[in-house]
């Protein structure tokens, strides 16, 4: 692998059409200004695969029976990987019982196979990773895609890897038609590297989850494995509050205009999301130093990150701009932060808070 220091991200993202794709990368904007044309409103072909010569698979878990975002990217970076050669079959492997109105001929999945054996709700990997090798073993695909999630997805693709000695390629943000590239270093490098046979990639590697076509999904039930499965180690899930901000999903993050941190404390905890705080906060005492957000703080890859009472300084902005979903709660509806918001609130932040608690608790 190569190893190159970045700035930042200059990659245009790449799309699926029914002639193919050359490349899968990182939204550059996700509020969808660099938007791929807008599928037609008429029905889409319906592009059938009996003829494949090559598999793709795809590994997923179900929970509660729907997919997220980042499940329908790695279909899709499937589905595009698909497209770079012979016609090839994208088949999709879920662990747990899906919601039976989920669109897979929508996804682009040819043949979906569907592990739902109650046994592997719990924190199973190595009974997973059996049957995992067997289907494998059936289908012999060039690829398999995984997503860089919690619940175990990393840690299977990991496992499942080194159990059959195939080449891995883990946080990926950008797939192409023969390269990869990850980053590491909280940002800061990019790791490029050959297509590996096993992949995990991040949020955001795709931007766009629309395709021109539809497939014809079939659905198979995976037998799961023959020997008793038990639960081989024990998951934890971490209060929020414990998260390494660089980790977090969900940050609550507050500035000079929180009066009350009391307040402040009780609606994170409410809310389950991690706590952070703009650099006078943290210069002022009311959060220890690695809750910084910001150019000399941390910078975080929330999929929220909820702002309230802060202005919005660049530095404090540059460790948010990999951030999905920005709302900002201000009595300025001039600052920056608002302007920079998905969603604004223009509001007093002690009341704001105290209505959210109230809501939240149930209280009037
Ligand atoms: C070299 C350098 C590095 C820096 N690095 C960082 C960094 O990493 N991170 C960082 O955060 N800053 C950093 N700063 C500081 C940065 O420039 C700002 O000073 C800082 O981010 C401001 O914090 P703030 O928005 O919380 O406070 P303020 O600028 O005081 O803004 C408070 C905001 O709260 C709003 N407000 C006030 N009262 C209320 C209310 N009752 N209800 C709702 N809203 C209200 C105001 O409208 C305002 O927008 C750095 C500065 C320098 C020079």
């Amino acid at each position: 692998m190569s190893i190159r220091r970045v700035n930042r991200f200059t990659q245009e993202r790449g799309f699926v059409t029914a002639e193919g794709i050359k490349r899968v990368a990182r939204a550059r904007d996700v509020t969808g200004l660099d938007q791929a044309p807008a599928a037609a409103a008429k029905a889409k072909p319906v592009r059938h695969s009996e003829n494949a010569e090559r598999n793709l698979l795809v590994v997923l878990h179900c929970k509660a029976g729907e997919l997220s975002t980042l499940d329908r990217e790695a279909i899709y970076v499937a589905r595009a990987l698909s497209e770079m050669g012979s016609q090839a079959q994208v088949h999709t492997l879920v662990f747990g019982a899906p919601n039976p109105n989920l669109d897979w001929a929508e996804f682009g999945v040819d043949q979906l196979h569907v592990l739902a054996d109650e046994r592997f709700e719990h924190y199973v990997p190595e009974a997973k990773v059996q049957a995992l090798v067997h289907l494998h073993g059936q289908l012999e695909p060039e690829r398999v895609v995984f997503v860089e999630s919690e619940l175990g997805d990393s840690d299977l693709a990991r496992r499942f890897a080194i159990a059959q000695g195939l080449s891995f390629g883990g946080d990926l943000y950008e797939v192409t038609d023969h390269s990869v590239r990850r980053l590491s270093g909280n940002g800061r490098y990019q790791a490029s590297g050959p297509l590996p046979q096993v992949l995990a990639v991040q949020s955001g590697t795709t931007g766009d989850l629309d395709l021109e076509f539809v497939t014809a999904p079939n659905t198979v039930a995976v037998q799961g494995v023959d020997a008793p499965v038990a639960p081989e180690e024990s998951l934890f899930s971490l209060p929020s509050g414990d998260i390494p901000l660089v980790e977090a999903d969900f940050v609550i993050s507050a500035g000079n205009g929180v009066a009350n941190m009391d307040t402040f404390h009780r609606l994170a905890q409410l809310l389950d999301a991690t706590v952070a705080g703009s650099r006078v906060v943290v210069d002022d005492g009311k959060l220890p130093r690695e809750r910084q957000v910001g150019a000399t703080g941390q910078i975080v890859k929330a999929s929220v990150y909820l702002a309230i009472g802060i202005s919005g300084a660049v530095q404090h902005l540059q460790g948010i701009k990999d951030c999905n979903t920005v709302i900002a709660v201000n009595s300025d509806e001039s600052c920056d932060m608002i302007k920079r918001a998905d969603v604004s609130v223009i509001a007093d932040a002690e009341e704001w808070m105290q209505a959210m608690i109230s809501a939240l608790e149930g209280t009037p």
